[in-house]
């Protein structure tokens, strides 16, 4: 199998590099890969790509991720989320080859309290999310056999995350303060990337099975229920950080004021994966303590 793996270097797209090896050949790209144009913010060198490569399946976890940011940078946000893997798209579709993307609970507006289902209707409430779900819908109209993952709260051992930031915290402040209103499950990036290759590997017997999908760990929580997860998890190992946190106290998101509307419940139904696919999604807790464990020996 012949794969080409765009946006080599983020959270999902680092683990992808793991988990793709075992299914083929992989040419993983970047933004300033030397060889061929990984640039999202150039659809055409993309699709050059694409047509110079000829592969088999396409897995693009390069996008515009900065959700704060993208409130004040809405034609560039559109043009990495939308445009671009709507171009993707054309060229998978011109070539019969499958496309893996991502995208994200942002596309609901996170009312009600019950798991979204793929087939809820969207509602984005900021700029990140409605270029996603174009995205999404570019891809689906493209008539290009896809894979779409909607997934949450992601996280992964290499870089910086929510889990890392609240440890420093811990170690430098007595009280803590976290959003205990959204609602969600951390998924670990290399959760998510093993999923997509047993779900590239069960694709190729059963393309019938393409669509769009939830994926995320088992379980739901708040972020104060997180970080609290999280000081507990690191009080418990023998790591030798101190915490001088005593307390984390829960607050809602109007305290921490941000120019992107966030959804209160992210909860995301994955039934509908775990059936189709066979798989089964451990509980978020379970990824979390592992990254912590590479991340706090
Ligand atoms: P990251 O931000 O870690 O990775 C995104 C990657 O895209 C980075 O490597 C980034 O490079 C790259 N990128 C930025 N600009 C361009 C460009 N012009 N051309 C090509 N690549 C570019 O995100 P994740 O790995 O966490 O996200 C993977 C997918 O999951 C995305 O589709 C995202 O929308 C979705 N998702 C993520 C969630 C999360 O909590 N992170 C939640 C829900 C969905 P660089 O870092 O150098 O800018």
């Amino acid at each position: 199998m012949n794969i080409l793996l765009l946006g080599k270097n983020g959270q999902v797209g680092w683990e992808l590099q793991r988990s793709l090896s075992v299914l083929g050949r992989v040419t993983a790209l970047d933004h300033d890969s030397p060889d061929h144009c990984g640039d999202f913010a150039r659809p055409e060198g993309v699709a050059e790509t694409v047509r110079a490569l000829r592969p088999d399946v396409i897995v693009n976890a390069a996008a515009h991720t900065a959700v704060d940011r993208a409130e004040s940078e809405p034609e560039h946000a559109r043009l990495l989320n939308a445009t671009t893997p709507g171009v993707l798209a054309a060229e998978a579709a011109r070539l019969g080859a499958w496309l893996v993307h991502y995208s994200t609970d942002y596309v609901f507006d996170g009312s009600g309290s019950a798991p979204w289902r793929e087939d809820d209707a969207p509602a984005p409430l900021s700029v990140y999310g409605a270029t996603k779900l174009e995205g999404e819908q570019l891809i689906r109209q493209s008539g290009c056999r896809h894979l779409i993952l909607r997934t949450s709260w992601v996280y992964a051992a290499r870089g910086g995350n929510f889990a890392k930031t609240m440890l420093r915290l811990a170690q430098e402040r007595e009280r803590l303060t976290v959003i205990d209103d959204q609602w969600g499950a951390p998924t670990g990036a290399d959760l998510l990337a093993d999923v997509t290759a047993h779900a590239i590997r069960h694709l190729q017997a059963n393309p019938q099975d393409g669509g769009l999908y939830h994926c995320v760990a088992g379980g739901e929580t708040t972020w104060h229920s997180y970080a609290k997860y999280v000081l507990d998890v690191a009080r418990q190992g023998d790591a030798a950080i101190k915490l001088k946190a005593t307390e984390v106290a829960p607050v809602p998101t109007s305290a921490f004021p941000t120019p992107a509307r966030r959804p209160h419940n992210s909860r995301l139904d994955t039934q509908k994966l775990q059936r189709t696919f066979g798989l089964t999604l451990p509980p978020w807790q379970q990824g979390v303590a592992r990254m912590l464990a590479e991340t706090l020996r």
